[in-house]
């Protein structure tokens, strides 16, 4: 079984790049044993102009039966001889897909040290599989692919050439095409990733509680508003109600979040609304956004930085008061600053306005020269996002390299989770989080950053604060020591 993606690209933007994204070599074949037969990465192609990677994998599958994962295929009436012969050494199914994730994990996870700048660029793209089990025909494989921004060319392969009466077989070959500007790699290979078993709909391997993370974050940005989300969830985890009940509610918080325009911006508004009836609750993405404001003004900054800015919420309320001279947004998602964009009305603001306003695409894990010079950056529900490894680097791009006066970070107080009644217990609030803390940690991570780059820090609670747990959300405002410094000095010459 096998599939291909191929690039196409320019002297400044190299197709080749496809090799460092992929971090394989395209001068080189890479073999490397998965759980069910040895995985190929090759190059058939490697040009400035076009390149392609295919994944090939030779599937053992006596080796198959013999783990006992050979279950679901096959069938009555002759289900013994169909665990051996059956179609998995050819046709792209589940094998394929935990194949792709363990040869282009990093790839999978937007993660690319070479070439970090291109991880976050939609490329041109185009993904072939040629043997592809499809229950529900090619009707089905449009349905999933198309909304996601894919131009589906789907062709029905026949039974038999010989006997075209017999008419097509449950394959089909499938072409998908995305302009470029629509998909970054990561993107197209998370949707491979969760749709090529859903259309194989036979899991080959166990389907374990932790299945549902992994379908969450592997749809992170896509599935929760994809039209055919219950489909796609029903049979990614094989259609055990207890994981597809708990997949589908927590879909639909993260749909609820990101619903555009709404005033119901993320997670924890979401389930704040269902639990509290008393009086209309002000949503916390709302009271967070109060909370910044005002130790924004407080600390007299009018230059602010939004890290990890997402939509744009919060520099649309920071355009909204004129103490804030400028206004950067920064986000790793090209798709958010879309959105962000769009919220502000970038194209149709006086120039006055659009002059106090920018939107960068950047990621916050490397050092970035343009984010010097600042009073303020906001951190706003940012560092969970990132894996607990990753963020030594953010915070020496943010506290040791951009070192604004202040910083605000706010982050989930995990403890609070048990006071969301919709939220089983020891689960996240977002399918996203790499992580939740404690207000201990957070404290601790905190101080820490702190000692090490020369800032006084202290905690201020938002949204209600519970006696026992504390407040839903909790942030740390960071002041350069510099700065106490500088103002004392002041108050003595006053
Ligand atoms: N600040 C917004 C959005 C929070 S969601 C709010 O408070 O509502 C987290 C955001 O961080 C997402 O938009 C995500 O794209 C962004 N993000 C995650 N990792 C990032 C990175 N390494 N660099 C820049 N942005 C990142």
């Amino acid at each position: 079984m096998f599939l291909t993606i191929s690039t196409t690209g320019t002297e400044q933007t190299p197709a080749t790049d496809l090799g460092f994204l992929l971090h394989k070599h395209p001068d080189k074949r890479h073999t490397r044993s998965v759980s069910h037969g040895t995985a190929h990465v090759l190059f058939p192609e490697a040009t400035v102009e076009r390149c392609s990677a295919a994944l090939l994998l030779e599937v053992d599958p006596v080796a198959l039966v013999r783990r006992g994962k050979g279950k679901g295929r096959g069938g009555a009436p002759d289900a013994a001889l169909g665990q051996y012969v059956n179609d998995r050494p050819y046709a792209a199914s589940s094998l394929l897909a935990v194949a792709l994730s363990a040869v282009f994990s990093s790839a999978m996870r937007g993660v690319c040290a070479a070439r970090p700048e291109r991880v976050a660029q939609p490329l041109p793209l185009r993904v072939e599989v040629p043997a592809l089990p499809a229950r529900g025909g090619a009707e089905l494989v449009r349905a999933l692919f198309a909304p996601l921004g894919w131009a589906v060319t789907v062709t029905p392969v026949p039974l038999d050439v010989r006997f075209p009466e017999w008419g097509d077989s449950r394959y089909v070959g499938l072409v998908l095409e995305a302009a470029d500007g629509t998909l970054t790699l990561g993107e197209a290979l998370r949707h491979l990733y969760v749709l090529l078993p859903v259309l194989d709909d036979a899991k080959h391997y166990w389907v374990s509680p932790d299945e549902v993370d992994k379908l969450l974050r592997a749809g992170e940005g896509w599935l929760a508003g994809h039209p055919e989300r219950d489909v796609i969830t029903d049979r990614y985890l094989a259609r055990r109600w207890s994981l597809t009940r708990d997949a589908k509610e927590r879909l639909e918080l993260v749909r609820l979040a990101d619903a555009d325009d709404s005033d119901v911006d993320d997670i924890d508004n979401a389930v704040d609304e269902g639990t509290d009836t008393e009086e209309q609750p002000v949503p916390l993405a709302v009271r967070r956004r109060e909370a910044i404001l005002a130790e924004l003004a407080d600390a007299g900054a009018g230059r602010v930085l939004d890290l990890g800015c997402g939509q744009g919420q919060l520099v649309q309320a920071l355009l909204k008061d004129v103490r804030f001279s400028e206004i950067v947004g920064v986000d790793v998602s090209v798709r958010a600053l879309t959105v962000a964009s769009r919220r502000l009305k970038l194209d149709r603001l006086g120039e006055r306005q659009a002059g106090r306003v920018q939107l960068m695409q950047g990621s916050l894990a490397y050092t970035d020269k343009r984010l010097k010079g600042y009073d303020a950056a906001v951190l706003s529900e940012v560092i969970e996002h990132l894996d607990e490894a990753r963020l030594p680097a953010l915070e020496y791009a943010v506290f040791g390299s951009a070192r604004p006066r202040t910083v605000l970070v706010t982050t989930p107080n995990v403890e609070y989770n048990v006071r969301w009644e919709s939220l089983p217990a020891g689960h996240v609030r977002h399918g996203d989080h790499r992580f939740e803390w404690t207000r201990e940690e957070f404290a601790g991570w905190a101080h820490r950053v702190a000692e090490r780059h020369g800032y006084d820090v202290r905690f201020v609670p938002v949204g209600d604060d519970d006696p026992e747990v504390g407040p839903p959300t909790q942030m740390a405002v960071f002041s350069q020591a510099a700065k106490v410094a500088d103002a004392a000095e002041k108050d003595q010459v006053a």
